[in-house]
């Protein structure tokens, strides 16, 4: 009977809408209408169940349900801080553009372009010529295209060079990405049977001879970019393979994987191959990321030989896997930043964030550190390693530097998990039971929002 008299005097849904402090909050009607009733839902549920038998006032009925309006209308997407010291980490976007780039994508979002209009003549354009001549110009390639990710230039490959015969590949090279994509399972998809050779630790170039035949399309070599074979292990070079290759009238192709235009020995990893390096040895086609060490957006990059570039462009999957224009324009900064190397490595985070030399993360560690201390937050600066990431450099760990942040009263997984839950989350990293925020992946912006978080967690 009580129960029945408290439910009686929970406020009505159009009652609560015409309150100020939902009346001032700038989101869509049905965005605050669904709060307001799963808020009057959960007090009515309180109520039942017998955790409420006092009614809040409707000011704070209406104040809730404009904090679950707000948080509802969050988008799943949106910024976080990595403080993983993962420079490619997949699952927090992989690589951050330029700030160039950036500006590039905003310039193009919301208007229109040049995208296939040739201005000069005043008629239809190519959407490949944005960046064509840049990539040949960066890496000595005949002629290049751009698509949705590395796994589509690999897909259109294959099923334009491969279909309806066999393509042979090394059972060392046999990879998996991640995601399903895997070497012998997109083969099929292609319509192209695989021509294992050799085996897992060893494959010769006779291997790849032996098994030529009439029904062979074409050598693939595969980057074995997430892992790496050591000890008694052994495969033929690549200019040997592409001598075989056209020895006997076939192409070559290469799934570079990451796929960097810089050499990355100056940043101590040394068994990342470039993609030049692969256009010297005269491999036909080659592909590889755009947002793994290139450092820019989403796509697949295409580049090789003119007729077979010119075969993948006239194919019917080319326009199923094409890039959109924003893509095309982060494309064609980070591509330009590579014409001067000294830019590429300052302009470009992946290159920065790679390139920064320990001491200067100690710097930063320091400085993050002492700004924690300054919210009565018991911090320390502590010695870690970073990871190249994105199934980049597998076998690489960068020496850095962290902020291991004492979790006060709260336990390590406490800590983790307040940070994480904000709304610009902070993604941290739990080692040997400490909280760690590797500076490497950090912005130097990043550190007035993780001191407030902080502050505010640990209080
Ligand atoms: C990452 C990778 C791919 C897939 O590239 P996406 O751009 O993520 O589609 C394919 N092959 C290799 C060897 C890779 O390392």
């Amino acid at each position: 009977m009580e129960k029945q008299n408290i439910l009686r005097n929970i406020p009505k849904v159009d009652e609560l809408l015409n309150h100020p402090a939902l009346l001032a909050l700038d989101l869509p009607a049905g965005n605050i209408r669904a709060a307001v009733r799963e808020e009057l839902e959960t007090l009515r549920g309180q109520v039942l169940s017998g955790a409420l038998d006092v009614l809040p006032d409707k000011a704070s009925i209406a104040a809730a349900a404009g904090e679950r309006a707000k948080r509802e209308a969050l988008p799943s997407l949106r910024p976080v801080i990595n403080g993983t010291g993962v420079v490619l980490h997949t699952n927090l976007g992989r690589a951050c553009l330029s700030r160039r780039a950036v500006e590039a994508v905003a310039a193009v979002a919301g208007g229109y372009s040049t995208l296939e209009y040739d201005v000069e003549q005043g008629c239809r354009g190519s959407r490949h010529g944005h960046i064509e001549e840049l990539l040949t110009q960066a890496t000595g390639a005949e002629a290049a295209m751009a698509v949705n990710n590395n796994a589509a230039a690999v897909l259109l490959i294959l099923s334009a060079i491969g279909k309806g015969g066999e393509v042979a590949a090394s059972r060392g090279e046999m990879v998996e990405i991640g995601g399903s994509f895997r070497i012998p399972d997109i083969m099929t998809q292609c319509g192209c049977a695989l021509r294992e050779v050799g085996t897992t630790n060893k494959t010769h170039l006779y291997d790849y001879e032996n098994a030529i035949g009439p029904e062979t399309k074409a050598l693939l070599r595969v980057h074995t970019s997430n892992y790496r074979i050591v000890g008694f292990s052994e495969r033929p070079a690549l200019a040997e393979l592409v001598e075989l290759g056209h020895k006997h009238g076939l192409p070559v192709i290469e799934d570079l994987g990451s796929g960097s235009l810089a050499d990355l020995n100056a940043f101590g990893i040394h068994d990342e191959p470039t993609v030049q390096q692969s256009v010297k040895a005269g491999v036909d086609l080659i592909s590889f990321s755009g947002d793994k060490l290139l450092g820019g957006p989403q796509a697949g990059l295409i580049l090789g030989k003119k007729a077979y570039i010119g075969q993948l462009k006239r194919h019917p999957l080319a326009r199923a896997v094409r890039v959109d224009k924003m893509t095309i324009a982060a494309l064609r900064e980070t591509l330009y930043a590579y014409l001067d190397p000294a830019r590429a490595r300052e302009e470009i985070p992946v290159l920065s964030m790679l390139g920064e030399p320990p001491h200067m993360l100690h710097s930063k560690a320091a400085l993050l550190c002492q700004r924690l201390m300054g919210q009565g937050c018991a911090a320390r600066v502590v010695e870690t390693e970073s990871q190249v990431g994105g199934g980049s450099c597998p076998a690489q760990a960068l020496p850095s530097w962290a902020v291991a942040v004492d979790p006060g009263k709260l336990t390590v997984d406490g800590l983790e998990t307040a940070l994480r839950r904000r709304e610009r989350p902070i993604i941290g990293r739990i080692s040997q039971g400490q909280y760690l925020l590797d500076v490497r992946t950090l912005w130097d912006e990043d550190f007035a929002d993780i001191e407030t978080a902080v502050k505010e967690v640990l209080q």
